[in-house]
């Protein structure tokens, strides 16, 4: 059935960016059917089923390319001793600990209640790196219910690593990727990998072959902390991009992730094999590695995204956390302006397609209907000329009243339609406990 998103500000995005005031985006089905002046629209879908948008504006759905659902049972938890003074610490102490605890109700949980938050915060698509060694082979399945039941797109994929067992995933990434094939535009899966300093040259060689011959992208971290680069110089006798470039990791559908600590000649590698890269401001800048240099990568033209790395699932924070850093970085108020809002508005759009083989992130006739429309009465002149202003300082701390993914309605005047999240949340409540319990036990 159609329904008329009506009377909002529409801001198309797409390569010809339009903001249409007073305007209607009707969707049929699981696409976009027209956008357009709202008296014109009711014209000429009188049976459409009304959505009011007035006082809002409506935009393309949101996407993350770099998520980790399986982080939300750590919020809150104490870890005993010392602080984790450096980035290995962390893994070491807490992630390392947080997804061997995970048992199979945790797994679901810890999956649903980032994806109540994604609906929440617009954002209707995401690119996931999962792991649960104890609970390891069917996760990817898990998960999957969980976003089919959610109702907004997933790309999945399991974090292959040596650090448990050798080549510890590789089966459960093998049977998804043969499970999921082409992918139906909701769901996509990857070839998922930790990172080249837990992974030995033969556990990549066997992760690309079977990436290769799916046709799906390997998605890995990158020299997110200098010890991953000084690993791969002490072992491999050359930095980490060339390290995976060179067992074949590199490529268009590929994603690295982070690429913080890597030289000019690893940007230019990026380049060459067009392999995308996704930038994590606010996870870099909580784990105290170092700044992405992302102006340079632009420069260079390499394809940079924006992802939460499982801090959180809003982008639009996320996108004014790259624009404030890397102003801050470069020590000049005059970048990052039109780069920030690249990364998510466009450059997601783009890493998007390259996993789910549909067009993302526009507006328009006969694109998917994923919306986001958000409370925003602007208090200036809005038009395609300053919507960049109005994003950064203004939509950035809006609130999220209505979701929609495929053309069906995830959240309404802030209520979440497609799950009970008061139910969901106190069963994560009662849960949570056992797995820190469970996580203080461990080596
Ligand atoms: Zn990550």
């Amino acid at each position: 059935m159609a329904t008329r998103f009506e009377n909002g500000i529409v801001v198309t995005l797409g390569e010809n960016n339009r903001v249409l005031w007073n305007a209607t985006v009707v969707s049929d089905g699981e696409l976009i059917a027209a956008v357009g002046e709202a008296a014109e629209m009711k014209r000429r879908f009188p049976d459409a089923n009304p959505i009011d948008c007035s006082g809002k504006i409506i935009l393309p759905g949101f996407i993350c390319t770099h998520h980790h659902f399986y982080s939300t049972m750590a919020r809150g938890m104490g870890i005993p001793g010392e602080p984790a003074s450096n980035f290995v610490e962390i893994l070491e102490r807490l992630w390392w600990k947080v997804d061997r605890a995970l048992d199979e109700e945790d797994i679901l949980l810890s999956a649903q209640l980032p994806l109540i938050d994604c609906i929440r915060n617009g954002t209707t698509t995401v690119i996931d790196h999962h792991a649960s060694p104890a609970m390891r082979d069917g996760s990817l399945d898990m998960l999957e219910d969980a976003v089919r039941q959610a109702g907004i797109r997933a790309s999945l994929c399991y974090e292959v690593s040596d650090r448990n067992v050798a080549g510890g995933g590789v089966a459960e990434n093998k049977r998804f990727i043969k499970k999921v094939g082409k992918g139906d535009g909701q769901i996509a899966a990857m070839m998922g990998m930790h990172a080249s300093f837990t992974l030995s040259d033969a556990t990549i060689e066997e992760c690309v072959g079977i990436a290769r011959e799916a046709g799906v992208g390997c998605h890995i971290h990158v020299a997110e902390d200098a010890a991953d680069r000084e690993d791969s110089i002490a072992k491999y006798k050359m930095p980490t991009v060339k390290r995976l470039e060179k067992l074949g990791v590199t490529g268009e559908k590929s994603i690295f992730v982070h690429c913080v600590h890597i030289d000019e000649a690893e940007m230019d590698l990026l380049a060459e094999t067009r392999t995308s890269v996704v930038h994590n401001p606010e996870s870099n800048m909580n784990n105290a590695v170092g700044v992405t240099p992302l102006l340079k990568l632009l420069e260079k033209g390499v394809l940079v995204g924006l992802g939460t790395d499982g801090m959180g699932s809003d982008m639009l924070a996320q996108m004014r956390c790259a624009y404030l850093l890397h102003r801050l970085a470069n020590r000049d108020p005059r970048v990052a302006f039109l780069e920030a809002p690249q990364l998510l508005l466009g450059n997601n759009a783009l890493i998007a397609e390259r996993q789910f083989g549909i067009h993302l992130g526009e507006i328009s006739e006969g694109r998917p209907a994923d919306l986001a429309v958000l409370d925003y009465q602007p208090p200036t002149p809005l038009s395609e000329a300053n919507f960049l202003g109005h994003l950064i300082f203004g939509l950035v701390d809006a609130t999220v009243d209505t979701t929609v993914c495929k053309g069906k309605i995830l959240m309404k005047g802030k209520q979440i339609l497609s799950m009970d999240e008061a139910r969901i949340a106190a069963r994560s409540r009662e849960m949570a406990p056992m797995m820190w319990k469970r996580l203080q036990e461990l080596e």
